[in-house]
């Protein structure tokens, strides 16, 4: 593989929003790349054996604005049933394209090649069976042979798809990555670009390019950079297939939507992504309308007006790096970051367990809950003449104020935009180290106006601590939530944003603040509570995903340093489930497994035990924090 250093850039550019231009690979009736709109799609989560049920969740998923449909289909008989599938809804006029979901069996793959019109394969287990977890010295020859053997079981099914014209979704996950790669580059995003590059190579050195790829993890840092990777990697071998989007084990609500949100969004905004599917463990047909407000919200930045691009700044788009800014009170200098939501023109919650550094608001006495003495007030000046600063309340200046130095030196806030970094401003700020920038944009790309910014200040030599500044309208609350996400994940998976300041008066001021916390726990910049990684559920799962997912985050939603995973089945779970402190794995009908740390420490205890058991080991393991 190139060094990441030789790469070219992932997209075509930083400043201006083009889509990615990708072959266009035909899936039945629907062409995914090319000039094509991003695809929509999920999966069922009936037994693929059962005709009806599937067929009847097919097509409420295409009713709720599904492209295509994919279905478990872990043998031969499930493959074989897939006839029958697509029989039933041809009997029903429906003739969308269905794909089948294959991991370790290479025969129900070429089974389903000549049923469906798409069949996923995961590099990391289709010729290489399940992983041993095993420390394996793989030299040149051994690497070699092993990818001999892989074409001699990929090239059956290679020929099939030609024959059928099915196309193929090579779909790499974190955590499930075979042996081979493991050894050499452990489970990495060069591990998880290599995996899918060993087999991309072997389908075009077999003359097949019908192929869409995918890398899905549930840590959205790890997708979005190992995403950034694999595009750049096939652009160097003058690849350019179309890519499939998804975070795995993105959980349920609005959790599970801001994760989708950061790390769908962070891809879609620079122009990746072909097809996007949203993992949620809920009804699959609950993932479109957030599947589609996602696309159609980025897809609207085409056309914005010219960004001013930055030229010679330094960034890394394939590993986190924070940017590194000088202390200003709570902000900057390596703090957490800060969490200031903009209360003015709707009031205060109630209350909450939750706290904020500062929170911006209309006058110096406006009321805050009883709970939140010591959280700081940002007061605009304009309006407020005679307000005297301190400590507890800071100044929030516009820029002709500031640079008119109406109100001497101290901490203040300064909001600003990206035009605003005009030289005289900047020369101020360089004698000027108090000042928290509050960076707004009413930028149609705001997210590339606000990266603009970054790189402009790094030009600049400028450290001062930056809170990301985002206004909406939005009255249905998650609408506002997508929308959010989606604007400054990509900022703060880049380790840009010392903290994060939404307005939205229409919504209620308890979902405003909540989401402050969603979207910087989402992009692993501060964690405030448990984080549960719970699969969607597929053919595969074993138990009520939905009711589970919701008992445990009933009796573990409190320990906020702790990664839970739920997932519905021993197949894929333990390998998906990552870098999940604590694992609940369906293990057999009515039966579960515990892990921690991915080590199996409960095998098989019945259900009706399980969660009371995992909470048992979380104390055992001196993990466990009591409530409130
Ligand atoms: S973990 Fe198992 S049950 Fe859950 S989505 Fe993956 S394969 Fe299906």
């Amino acid at each position: 593989m190139n060094k990441v250093a030789d790469l070219p850039l992932y997209c075509a550019s930083l400043f201006d929003y083009q889509r990615r231009s990708a072959r266009e690979v035909r899936v039945g009736k629907v062409g995914i790349g090319g000039n094509n709109p991003v695809r929509l799609q999920s999966m069922t989560t009936t037994s693929s054996m059962d005709t009806a049920a599937t067929a009847a969740q097919c097509l409420r998923i295409v009713q709720a604005g599904g492209e295509l449909v994919r279905i478990t289909t872990q043998g031969r008989r499930e493959a074989i049933n897939l006839e029958q599938i697509k029989a039933e809804l041809k009997q029903q006029g429906q003739d969308f394209p269905l794909v089948a979901d294959v991991h370790f069996n290479p025969n129900a793959a070429l089974l389903a090649a000549e049923r469906v019109e798409k069949v996923r394969i995961n590099p990391g287990n289709f010729a290489d069976g399940a992983k041993k977890f095993r420390e394996l010295d793989y030299d040149a020859e051994r690497y070699a042979a092993d990818l001999a053997e892989i074409e001699e079981k990929l090239r059956p099914l290679l020929d099939l798809c030609k024959k059928h014209g099915t196309a193929l979704r090579i779909g790499a996950n974190h955590g499930s990555l075979s042996d081979r790669i493991m050894a050499r580059y452990g489970d990495t995003p060069e591990g998880m670009v290599a995996s899918c590059m060993e087999f991309l190579r072997l389908c075009r050195k077999n003359d097949f390019h019908e192929i869409v790829l995918s890398i899905k993890a549930s840590n959205t840092r790890v997708m979005v950079h190992t995403v950034r990777l694999l595009v750049a990697t096939m652009q160097a071998e003058g690849m350019d297939y179309p890519l499939h989007l998804g975070v795995t084990e993105a959980g349920s609500g609005e959790d599970g939507r801001i994760k989708s949100a950061v790390g769908i969004g962070a891809l879609l905004a620079d122009g990746l992504g072909d097809t996007i599917r949203v993992s949620l463990t809920e009804d699959p047909e609950a993932e479109l309308p957030v599947a589609a407000l996602l696309r159609d919200y980025v897809s609207g930045r085409a056309g914005h007006a010219p960004i001013a691009p930055v030229v010679g700044f330094s960034y890394s788009p394939y590993a986190y790096q924070q940017r590194q800014s000088h202390p200003v009170g709570l902000f900057g200098g390596g703090q957490t970051a800060g969490v200031v939501p903009d209360l003015r023109g709707c009031g205060a919650p109630m209350s909450g367990l939750l706290r904020p550094e500062a929170v911006i608001v209309d006058a110096v006495d406006s009321h805050l809950p009883e709970n939140w003495t010591g959280v700081q007030r940002w007061v605009p000046v304009a309006g407020n003449e005679g307000f005297v600063p301190t400590q507890a309340a800071w100044p929030l200046l516009d820029v002709k104020t500031y640079l008119a130095d109406r109100v001497g030196s101290g901490p203040r806030v300064l909001e600003l935009s990206y035009v605003d970094l005009q030289p005289e401003l900047l020369g101020r700020l360089r004698t000027d180290q108090e000042v928290v920038l509050l960076l707004k944009t009413g930028h149609q790309n705001g997210t590339a106006e606000q990266r603009a910014f970054f790189f402009a200040l790094q030009q600049a030599g400028l450290s001062h601590p930056v809170v990301l500044q985002r206004s909406y309208t939005d009255a249905v609350a998650g609408d506002f939530q997508l929308k959010a996400a989606a604007d400054t994940g990509l900022l703060l998976l880049d380790g840009f944003g010392d903290g994060l300041s939404l307005s939205a008066p229409a919504v209620p001021p308890k979902v405003l603040l909540d989401t402050h916390f969603g979207v910087l726990q989402a992009a692993r910049v501060r964690f405030s509570k448990t984080e549960f990684i719970s699969c969607p559920g597929c053919g595969r799962t074993l138990f009520d995903l939905q009711e589970t997912t919701r008992k445990v985050q009933a009796r573990t939603g409190h320990l906020k340093d702790l990664k839970i995973a739920i997932m519905g089945c021993i197949v894929n779970g333990i390998g998906e489930m990552a870098d999940a402190d604590y694992g609940y794995v369906g293990a057999g009908p009515g039966k579960v497994s515990l892990f921690k740390n991915r080590e199996l420490v409960v095998k098989t205890l019945p259900e009706a035990e399980a969660v009371d058991r995992l909470v048992e080991l979380i104390k055992e393991s001196g993990d466990w924090r009591a409530p409130g």
